[in-house]
């Protein structure tokens, strides 16, 4: 019995701490579907501390998640009245990055905020300085921040992020750099997160470069090359908003498959050819549509169908976890 148990702890001493990313897809669609909008809880692998990137849905989503069993592994502590999506919320999301102020990316952290419990806020400074007017600031709600218009609740901690610049996730082990997006004439963001050598991509809304009249992606794929190349680029989230059938000029901002490809291809240029080979690709903030044809089994062909590179595409789904 000593033996097994000695045997036990050597193979544990051995196992190579678990690297990649933990990610678990809290909502999944763009406007205008309330209770499945934007939001990714990611966190590295084997640690249950992370941030959400976008916050479109909070509690709904983990309810989805909890139901389909992605936090069976959640162990709520001894004497702790939470159950297991009030744990995660209070205990496991240690702040919020939050792309843009479109209210799809964010209203589920504005809904819990009354119980939820104090943690950061990350944003671009422009985010950051729309969420303090528009939303955080008494009058039908109340200012849950330390940032803008008395009284301050003081709750979340409003952090601005500088682009291009790392900064450490308090509470967690990641750290998040930020590039500006184009996006119908509001700046959004991309985050890179890292953890020891790896690293993810989690994309707000975005226009395409070409569209936009900017570099804006451009800039990203050139920072993330070099981590393509030495393979540490582990996944890419990203937005398409509409199948190929959407016109340019009725883009508002956003990416069809066609135009996501460009993209990626351009990434594939700067960081070699093959280089993409088996990177999985999420696709989310696909629009609800009221016409009640859902456009998702189009766009995934549509990608498909010009997927040279070899990349894996999948359409993000509420309640899906990913290990990458
Ligand atoms: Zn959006
Ligand atoms: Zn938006």
């Amino acid at each position: 019995m000593r033996a097994f148990a000695l045997a036990a702890l050597l193979a544990t001493a051995a196992a190579p701490a678990p690297s990649g990313f933990d990610m678990v897809v809290l909502g999944a669609r763009g406007g205008i579907e309330d209770g499945n909008l934007s939001s990714y809880l990611i966190r590295p692998q084997g640690d249950p501390r992370g941030v959400t990137c976008d916050a479109g849905t909070l509690v709904q989503g983990l309810r989805v998640a909890e139901a389909k069993g992605a936090f069976k592994d959640v162990r709520v502590s001894a004497g702790e009245e939470l159950s297991r999506v009030g744990y995660v919320l209070k205990h496991d999301i240690k702040g919020y990055l939050i792309s843009h102020p479109h209210l799809d990316h964010l209203s589920g952290l504005i809904i819990a905020s009354p119980d939820d419990a104090a943690k950061p806020i990350y944003a671009l400074p422009s985010v950051n300085a729309e969420i303090a007017r528009s939303y955080f600031r008494p009058g039908p709600w109340s200012n849950f921040t330390d940032r803008g218009a008395e009284p301050r609740l003081g709750k979340y901690h409003v952090v601005d992020l500088k682009p291009g610049t790392p900064t450490p996730l308090a509470g967690t082990t990641m750290t998040v750099t930020p590039f500006p997006l184009a996006h119908g004439g509001m700046e959004s963001t991309a985050f890179l997160l890292e953890h020891d050598r790896d690293a993810m991509l989690c994309f707000g809304d975005t226009g395409p470069d070409a569209v936009e009249h900017a570099d804006k992606l451009q800039r990203v794929w050139s920072a993330v090359a070099g981590r393509v190349r030495a393979k540490q680029l582990k996944a890419i989230v990203i937005e398409v908003s509409f199948a190929n059938d959407r016109p340019d000029d009725k883009l508002f901002g956003h990416l069809t498959p066609r135009h996501l490809l460009g993209e990626l291809h351009k990434l594939e240029a700067l960081a070699g050819k093959g280089s993409l080979k088996d990177l999985p690709i999420i696709i989310g903030h696909i629009k609800y549509a009221l016409s009640g044809t859902q456009p998702q089994a189009q766009i995934l062909s549509e990608l498909g169908a010009g997927n040279d590179m070899g990349v894996r595409f999948h359409i993000a789904e509420q309640g899906q976890r990913w290990r990458f």
